[in-house]
């Protein structure tokens, strides 16, 4: 199978892309502007694969676009390319707009008129799978219910309303013109190549580094921890066996606040890599002003896809930080290249 991923120099896209080449026998193309959250570092183990080729294209660009779709002829679509941190769509809900929502229309065009010129069982075959979130529904009250995949959309930052208004364009180009689409909405990844703005890598970082720990407001923000490599497991088993016209909710089962997470980091830093002074990171934790906006509590009922297609996640709350914990701890020069640009100034340097 062919499959064509957008955002695949992301942080879960790469994983998805990795997944594919090390445990399937498919081809990748791989489509992305490679925007500051794009690294092509996070690739190398499978950057020399023959069944993995790269382009850099932005998705709003509509003739590029197509010209590679059409020369790829992809049997499956998996669309991960998106602006995706809330904090950058408070101060700049722009780019979140264009990308989000302009691209993934953008993306949908092009692909319908490559599904037209189909035929047969490539045509039938056929899908468009949409990655989004879980952060389209909200937030949740009290400590019992949970997001199913019927619950209303009630978006919070411009960045949910921009992923809100790309599910809502999927859903229609699959009823209305009959494109064979699938969309999940996810909670919180967390693991390798995760972009160090987000909060369990910048606490890594931050905490081996002796600065402040910052946690929004009180701490108490619930939010559902899914395993990267999970999501990625979960995305490759919908595009391959999903119902078309579906929607599934992927999550982690591991609902933490967002101190908890905090204090679990700090607790492994200490077993791993105790301060010299002996204190433990957790005097660092810094309580800083909420976020505007911010959602108290997010939480995936993922029993559908679970019956489904069979799919749980194998690794707990604990076994998947200690990986990622110790990845970070392994890999302190693809965190360095990222936090001083060289990720990206190299990569300039090479196309001029
Ligand atoms: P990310 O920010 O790490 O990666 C996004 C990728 O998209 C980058 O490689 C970037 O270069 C690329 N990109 C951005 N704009 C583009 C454009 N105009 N054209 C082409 N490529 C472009 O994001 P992520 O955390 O890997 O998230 C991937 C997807 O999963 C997003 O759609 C996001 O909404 C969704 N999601 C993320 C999480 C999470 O916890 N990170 C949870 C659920 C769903």
């Amino acid at each position: 199978m062919k499959y064509l991923i957008t955002g695949g120099a992301g942080f879960i896209g790469s994983a998805v892309v990795r997944y594919i080449i090390n445990h399937t026998q498919d081809d990748v193309l791989n489509i992305d502007k490679l925007t500051y959250a794009g690294n092509l570092e996070s690739l190398a183990e499978i950057e020399n694969n023959p069944r993995y080729a790269f382009k850099q294209i932005d998705i709003c660009d509509a003739a590029a676009l197509q010209q590679a779709v059409d020369l790829f002829q992809p049997d499956i679509v998996m669309h991960l390319a998106a602006e995706s941190h809330v904090d950058r769509s408070i101060d700049g809900p722009a780019a979140f707009i264009q990308t989000n929502i302009v691209g993934t229309y953008t993306l949908l065009e092009a692909v319908r008129k490559y599904w037209l010129t189909l035929d047969g069982a490539k045509k039938l075959d056929f899908r468009f799978h949409h990655i989004s979130t879980d952060e389209v529904y909200g937030d949740l009250d009290g400590t019992e219910a949970l997001f199913t995949e019927t619950t209303p959309y009630a978006p919070s930052s411009p960045y949910s309303a921009s992923k809100a208004s790309s599910d809502h364009l999927v859903r229609a180009w699959n009823r209305t013109y009959g494109l064979p689409a699938i969309v999940t909405n996810c909670s919180n990844n967390y693991g390798p190549c995760h972009f160090p703005e987000k909060l369990i890598p910048l606490v890594i970082l931050n905490a081996l580094e002796g600065k402040a720990l910052p946690v929004y407001g009180n701490g108490q923000q619930i939010r559902d921890w899914l395993y990267v490599e999970d999501h990625a497991r979960a995305l490759y088993r919908v595009a391959s066996q999903g119902k078309i016209g579906e929607t599934y909710n992927i999550g982690g089962h591991n609902e933490k606040q967002n101190i908890e997470v905090v204090k679990a980091i700090c607790a492994l830093l200490d077993e791993f890599r105790p301060r010299e002074d002996r204190q433990p990171y957790a005097s660092l934790i810094t309580y800083v002003a909420d976020r505007p906006g911010h959602d108290l509590r997010y939480a995936i009922d993922a029993s559908k896809i679970a019956n489904e297609l069979n799919w749980m996640p194998e690794e707990t709350f604990e076994t998947g930080l200690r990986k990622t914990v110790v990845w970070y701890l392994n890999n302190l020069q693809w965190c360095r290249r990222v936090q001083d640009g060289s990720y990206q100034r190299e990569r300039l340097g090479v196309q001029l």
